[in-house]
């Protein structure tokens, strides 16, 4: 039997800033991990070159919390890095999000919304905001490709994720105050939040439940659907296969880290990415070559692929079906990104990691381990 008083499932963003705080609360813990690496989907990996590739595709840190930023590099040294994306539209290369300057030269400056009223679906919700001719030339085929439907068909919140510029800043996301990557990459940074915690890698929780005990608490930061063994059906995600390319006698292929791909007429995949550019500069001079990756969204049947959650009723309904029973379940929390069907950028999920630990030490009282107690469980936790 495995046990500890808190058991915590999963060991990306959410279960490892869970596991640290309560760790730093003298709290017994224990993490459990179905991968063989721990991070979840922040983790990284260095190809043979050098080039450090971000194994489940391109992470940007960045958040104006002082709070989280202070967490973050509690861990890392993290450098500046301030994303830019350019797309691939019509043959040239064009800023996105989209630069007023480029809006005035195709729809004039006098251009005016052609939806108006409640959007129903993303084209209509598109079309409240930026002219057709941008709509269709930078959006409506990107999502097309990303969600595998036609654009009327997709929910009209994805248009909050939109940034329409009134200025010609090309950087992703100006407003951010810190922004960064750990300088010594994401599975480092990763491997030191959960320094000195208990973590058993390779164990999948849920084909070993009967052999774990979790004395106060269960976290599980697994799919909620998978953790029901899916019995009321499954929810749909939406991931990315990767194609990687090495080419060893060129410096720099791209001009920026990620170029999109928006148009049916490029081809299947929605970006390119080209690691090397999210390098801190004085790492790159020691990489021999260059790596680009091009991402092809597809639907995931293996939970492990999962990566977007499908922005539609009908999954937002099976998930609050399963939800409705996870809140009846004593003393286990269902939560993170699969945990609770949502999308959370990282300083998000370390936000609500940090407010859920907040809620778990407060509900239940302090106790710890002897030494000779832990020194026993480290040993039958070695294999
Ligand atoms: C393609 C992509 C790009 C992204 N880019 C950015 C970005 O640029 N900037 C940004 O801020 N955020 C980005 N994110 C979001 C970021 O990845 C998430 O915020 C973060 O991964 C959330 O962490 P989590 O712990 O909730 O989930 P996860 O990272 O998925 O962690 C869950 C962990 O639980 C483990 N697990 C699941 N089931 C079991 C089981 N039964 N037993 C044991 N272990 C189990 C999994 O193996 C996994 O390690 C991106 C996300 C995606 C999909």
């Amino acid at each position: 039997m495995i046990q500890a008083d808190y058991v915590i499932v999963g060991s990306g963003l959410t279960g490892a800033v869970i596991a640290r705080l309560l760790a730093d609360a003298g709290r017994d813990v224990l993490v459990l991990e179905r991968r063989s690496h721990v991070g979840g989907n922040v983790h990284d990996h260095l190809h043979p070159s050098g080039v450090r590739i971000h194994t489940y595709g391109p992470h940007y840190f960045r958040t104006s919390s002082d709070r989280i930023w202070e967490f973050a590099t509690r861990f890392a040294e993290f450098y500046r890095y301030e994303a830019r994306v350019l797309t691939q539209v019509d043959g040239k290369l064009e800023h996105w999000p989209v630069t007023d300057s480029y809006i005035r030269s195709v729809a004039g400056p006098k251009w005016k919304p052609e939806f108006t009223g409640k959007p129903t679906n993303l084209e209509e919700a598109a079309l409240a905001l930026m002219p057709r001719i941008v709509y269709e030339k930078f959006v409506k085929e990107y999502n097309e490709k990303q969600w595998g439907k036609p654009a009327r068909a997709l929910s009209a919140d994805l248009c909050k994720r939109f940034d329409i510029r009134t200025t010609d800043d090309p950087r992703l996301k100006p407003d951010s105050r810190y922004q960064g990557i750990p300088t010594h990459g994401y599975a480092n940074w990763m491997s030191a939040m959960l320094q000195g915690i208990s973590v058993i890698r390779n164990y999948d929780y849920l084909l070993h439940r009967k052999e774990v005990h979790a004395r106060s608490w269960l976290i599980y930061t697994g799919p909620i659907d998978e953790f029901f063994s899916f019995d009321m059906g499954r929810l749909a995600y939406r991931g990315q296969q990767r194609y990687h390319n090495y080419y060893p006698d060129r410096g720099f292929v791209q001009a920026v880290g990620q170029v999109n791909n928006p148009q049916h007429a490029g081809g299947p995949h929605i970006r390119t990415l080209e690691w090397k550019h999210m390098m801190p500069p004085q790492s790159r001079s020691t990489v021999r070559g260059t790596v680009l990756t091009r991402e092809v969204p597809c639907t995931p049947i293996d939970p492990g692929a999962y990566e977007y959650p499908f922005p539609d009723n009908f999954n937002q309904q099976l998930y609050s079906a399963y939800r409705a029973r996870a809140d009846w379940l004593e003393r286990v929390l269902i939560c993170g990104r699969l945990g609770e069907y949502r999308y959370y950028d990282m300083d998000q999920a370390i936000a609500r990691a940090m407010a859920l630990a907040a809620r778990l030490l407060k509900a239940s009282p302090k106790r710890t381990r002897t030494p000779e107690q832990l020194q026993a469980l480290k040993i039958s936790m070695t294999f």
